[in-house]
């Protein structure tokens, strides 16, 4: 906070918020109850319209963004950052701040900056760390890349979506999330295949997660994530195919750096095969049923 006053007495500012998929909708939701005066906007309409009655609902990007000090996205790639940051240039208002919250590469996120700023308005990128349960409670991680300055003037409206981080500047944000995704694809590839193989070596899945969350390789992502996996849950929070594009996003900023990465091509790889096995609708631990599959399990 930059200020001592509660924050129920800050001023609101007219907020534009583009993307209202499985996090985006929860997020813009936060912002409403926490009083700002909301403008929506998503690709397909129906989206939209369950914000009828509680939020301005606009007709494209530029009509979004025609009164709003500040513009968030949350879209699912950078194909789509482009194309609604190209959409919305021409209506921007003078100074307004666009925050880019999806989760793209710090290419990306220097390119829009770049064309916003052209623009006379500003930009940072602000990704998040935490899925939908989060994203419901206003309990994201966000992982903050730009001045200072810029993300104090945008704190209220972050601080309705979860906890502020700044990790460093413009692009850096991006660059901590693809770290964190690395990170976790790594983690929750590796719990699902050693789960896969321990059920073909005889083990009974619910002894194993108690064994593994007591245990230094404990973590609560295997907590949650365990769980679910006993349950059969495989309804997404987030999608195969967008951990996909994500590991896709991390392999080509490895690369123009150099850094060669086998682990993660692997599970690139692993991942464009559940692609082709029809799971990218899964949830991430739809992984499981590769593996199952791959072990010839019932
Ligand atoms: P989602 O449910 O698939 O929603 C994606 C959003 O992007 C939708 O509003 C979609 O519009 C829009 N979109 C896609 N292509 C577009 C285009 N070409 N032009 C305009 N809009 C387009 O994804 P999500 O789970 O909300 O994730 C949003 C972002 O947050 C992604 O970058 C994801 O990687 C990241 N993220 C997700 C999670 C998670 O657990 N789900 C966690 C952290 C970060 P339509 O509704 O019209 O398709």
């Amino acid at each position: 906070m930059n200020s001592g006053q509660p924050r129920d007495l800050l001023p609101r500012t007219g907020v534009a918020f583009l993307g209202l998929g499985a996090m985006g909708a929860p997020m813009a939701e936060n912002l409403i109850r926490r009083g700002h005066a909301l403008t929506v906007w998503n690709r397909s309409v129906k989206k939209s319209s369950a914000f009828e009655g509680r939020a301005r609902i606009a007709s494209s990007p530029s009509d979004a963004v025609r009164d709003a000090e500040i513009v968030v996205l949350m879209l699912a790639d950078p194909a789509a950052v482009h194309a609604v940051v190209d959409a919305m240039l021409p209506a921007l208002v003078r100074n307004a701040l666009v925050i880019d919250m999806s989760t793209v590469d710090p290419e990306t996120t220097r390119a829009c900056s770049a064309k916003v700023h052209a623009a006379g308005a500003d930009y940072f990128d602000a990704p998040v760390s935490g899925s939908v349960v989060p994203a419901k409670s206003g309990k994201l991680v966000i992982l903050a890349g730009g001045a200072i300055a810029q993300i104090d003037r945008a704190r209220t409206v972050l601080e309705a979506m979860g906890e502020v981080r700044r990790v460093g500047d413009v692009g850096q944000g991006m660059a901590m999330k693809l770290v964190l995704n690395a990170l976790g694809a790594h983690m929750l590839t590796g719990f699902t295949a050693a789960l896969a193989f321990g059920r073909k070596q005889g083990l009974d899945l619910r002894i194993m997660l108690d064994a593994i969350s007591a245990g230094a390789f404990s973590s609560p992502l295997f907590a949650s994530k365990g769980e679910r996996i006993a349950r059969g849950e495989f309804t997404p929070d987030c999608t195969l195919a967008l951990m996909l594009k994500d590991q896709e996003l991390v392999m080509k900023t490895a690369a123009a750096l150099d850094y060669p990465m086998p682990t993660e091509r692997a599970i690139r790889d692993v991942l464009v095969q559940a692609m082709a096995a029809g799971l990218g609708d899964d949830d991430i631990i739809g992984l499981t049923r590769l593996f199952e599959k791959w072990a010839a399990l019932p």
